[in-house]
């Protein structure tokens, strides 16, 4: 490392409320739409919510009490679909908001489900691996009221993975007495999980950042990157956007941040991430940067890939970077929405830009459920046309309502879900 640079982190104001955030986006887009208020009120708030505190036997013999949640925001497309979480932020609003987003995900690409999310309030960094096999049994039995394949469906987010999957999908079998692996996705190969899975929502980011860079009429070669969060989001995003010549000058991770105007190696920053679980001390970095710092870096293209509210009223007028592409979840508050309008800077939003990973999801699904397995290749060409159209999409509604790519991707969205509860009717 030559040098240290580090930007002080901003006194923080209270973050924005996620679930907030997701209901000023809808009604947004409902006034667009000039949606019924009927079909508004029943599609702003969630269908279910499940909290569940449940007991944990510790590797010291102890009990603990955890809590976690499983959300149901829309069930009318098809089953709910949506990640699991641990994290010590974790809360029900927090949930209710990815639970929302994911039925507009879902709902953008024209994936025949509706949208979940599941989290437990928990630091898996301080659990043993039993301590969390424990946690993760007893909560996928606690939770298995709501899920299976033709109920709800969950899959990996931050903080999971494909063992975690494979122990809910192996709590649930046993519960029934036999496998039933299309009840969750994200899966080990060997149980049922499909090709491409792990790396689906880095391949989408890369696929629709492509489509971004050829509407805006830009050569990757020309276009630095800087990427927020080095998990499995961030880390494919990485290697493929590197793999299609834009040059990744930034990464960070919840350790801190790495820079090099010049470029990544991202292949052997990738090896050393891999031996030392961080990415600072990488040799090839010219600079160790804070997550902060990282954000405001001169670069073409930020990819925010960790949490939400990265954007916020206090930084947002700082970002230098002509296009976001909102790998996370939720990273942008509607106050820095405004401002990214205001001063030009294109977003393309988490409901269009990580949908990659539901896809795939999806596919996995649907192989479960016929047990028949597809090529690789396959996958990627058919998750690469589904990115490729849902961009198109979102874009031509963009244009047609002289609107953000944000507030395309929701007219697409909320009117395909709003279609969808009118023609079904309002039970009984
Ligand atoms: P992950 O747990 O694999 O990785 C998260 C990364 O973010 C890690 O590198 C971690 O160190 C970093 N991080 C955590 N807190 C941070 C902080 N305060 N500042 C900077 N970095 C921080 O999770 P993931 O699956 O890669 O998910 C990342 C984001 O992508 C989340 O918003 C998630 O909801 C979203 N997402 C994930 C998927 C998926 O398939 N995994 C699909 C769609 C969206």
């Amino acid at each position: 490392m030559a040098s240290s640079v580090l930007a002080q982190p901003s006194a923080a104001a209270a973050p924005a409320n996620p679930y907030i955030t997701a209901q000023r986006q809808f009604d947004q887009a409902a006034s667009i739409l000039e949606l019924d208020p009927g079909l508004r009120a029943v599609l702003r708030e969630v269908r279910r919510e499940f909290t569940v505190n449940f007991p944990v036997r510790m590797d010291d013999g102890r009990i603990r009490v955890f809590t976690g949640y499983r959300i149901q925001h829309n069930l009318t497309r098809g089953p709910a679909k949506g990640g699991i979480r641990y994290h010590p932020q974790v809360s029900l609003d927090e949930v209710k908001a990815l639970a929302m987003w994911m039925t507009w995900k879902c709902a953008v690409t024209n994936l025949p489900f509706g949208g979940a999310k599941g989290g437990v309030i928990c630091d898996p960094a301080l659990l043993t691996p039993r301590e969390l096999e424990n946690l993760t049994r007893r909560f996928a039995s606690e939770i298995s009221l709501l899920i299976g394949p033709e109920s709800d469906i969950p899959a990996p987010d931050v903080n999971t993975n494909q063992q975690t999957m494979a122990w809910i999908m192996d709590t649930i079998s046993m519960e029934k007495g036999y496998s039933v692996p299309a009840t969750v996705t994200g899966k080990p190969l060997s149980i049922g999980g499909s090709q491409g899975r792990p790396a689906a929502t880095g391949r989408g980011v890369m696929v629709i950042t492509l489509e971004a860079c050829g509407r805006l009429g830009w050569d990757p070669a020309e276009c630095s990157v800087a990427i927020q969060g080095f998990g499995n989001v961030g880390s494919v995003s990485a290697d493929l956007l590197n793999s299609e010549g834009f040059k990744v000058v930034a990464v960070s991770d919840v350790f801190g941040g790495i820079y090099n105007p010049q470029g990544l190696d991202v292949p052997a920053l990738l090896a050393h991430q891999a031996k030392v679980g961080r990415v600072a001390g990488f040799a090839g970095a010219t600079q160790e940067i804070s997550n902060t710092a990282l954000l405001e870096l001169p670069v073409t293209i930020l990819v925010p890939a960790a949490l939400e509210n990265q954007f916020s009223l206090e930084n947002a007028g700082r970002i230098q970077a002509k296009l976001i592409v909102e790998a996370a979840n939720g990273p942008t508050t509607p106050e820095a929405d405004d401002i990214f309008q205001q001063r030009g800077v294109v977003v393309v939003p988490d409901i269009l830009a990580n949908a990659g990973g539901v896809t795939v999801s999806y596919f996995e699904w649907v192989q479960d459920l016929q047990s028949f397995f597809w090529e690789e290749s396959e996958i990627n060409a058919r998750l690469t046309r589904i990115m490729q159209r849902a961009y198109q999409q979102v874009d031509e509604l963009a244009t047609q309502h002289r609107t953000t790519l944000r507030m395309g991707a929701y007219c697409l969205a909320v009117k395909r879900v709003a279609d969808a509860t009118a023609v079904r009717g309002i039970y009984p």
